[in-house]
């Protein structure tokens, strides 16, 4: 059933996540950085924090009473019961501290989104060599799983999933991934800059359609 599985993101892919920042480092830092300036993924960067500050915005942002009031993306969870009524298997794959699993099974609950798995990966190299909590993937354990379709806001991950496992992305995009070798519908690669879940989901289908043509002739 891989084949048919598909791979999920969850911070700004199913949850509106980085739009509620600007706020957060306004109340618990006094800066005044829009959305738009969000243009580097290391929000260290972008935001200007050093370490500790990082890591207690980071620990601000994933607070119960922070996570709780995520919105879900418009279309997202629409486009999780299409592909779940198509017969795909719906992986979540998220790069959040495993640590935050009851929080996040909590939401997609409170949200009524479906899905088959919730992945834990370290995505981003967060974890410390031996301290690997027991429901977290590495890289090299998610490259051995199958997919056949991913949909992503992040383009470093956009670039593992398609040069390294070989897997058609879409690419939501997002003022932090502008910058990325990713443009609009590039025809030679298999990363699909999308601007809504409807292109997404556009994008699933035309692959979908070319590969049944494919198989036909
Ligand atoms: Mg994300």
């Amino acid at each position: 059933m891989s084949d048919r599985r598909i791979y999920i993101d969850v911070d700004d892919v199913i949850s509106d996540t980085t739009i509620t920042y600007p706020t957060l480092l306004k109340k618990h830092f006094g800066k005044t950085i829009p959305f738009e300036a969000i243009t580097s993924f290391d929000l260290g960067k972008s935001f200007n924090l050093h370490k500790e500050e990082l890591d207690r915005f980071m620990q601000i942002a994933h607070s119960p009473e922070v996570i709780t009031k995520y919105q879900p993306r418009a279309g997202a969870i629409e486009s999780m019961n299409s592909f779940i009524s198509m017969g795909y298997e719906v992986a979540i794959v998220t790069g959040r501290p495993p640590s935050s699993k009851q929080l996040t099974e909590e939401w997609l609950a409170k949200h009524n989104i479906s899905f088959h798995h919730l992945f834990f990966v370290d995505k981003y190299s967060r974890i410390l060599p031996g301290a690997y909590p027991s429901n977290a993937i590495s890289l090299d354990a998610l490259a051995k799983m199958n997919f056949c379709f991913a949909v992503e806001d992040s383009s470093d991950m956009a670039r593992f999933l398609s040069e390294d496992m070989q897997i058609p992305v879409a690419l939501l995009d997002r003022p932090w991934n502008r910058n990325s070798q990713y443009q609009d519908h590039a025809a030679s690669s298999l990363v699909n800059r999308c601007h809504t879940w409807d292109e997404v989901m556009e994008i699933f289908l035309s692959r979908k359609q070319n590969n049944h043509n494919k198989t036909k002739n």
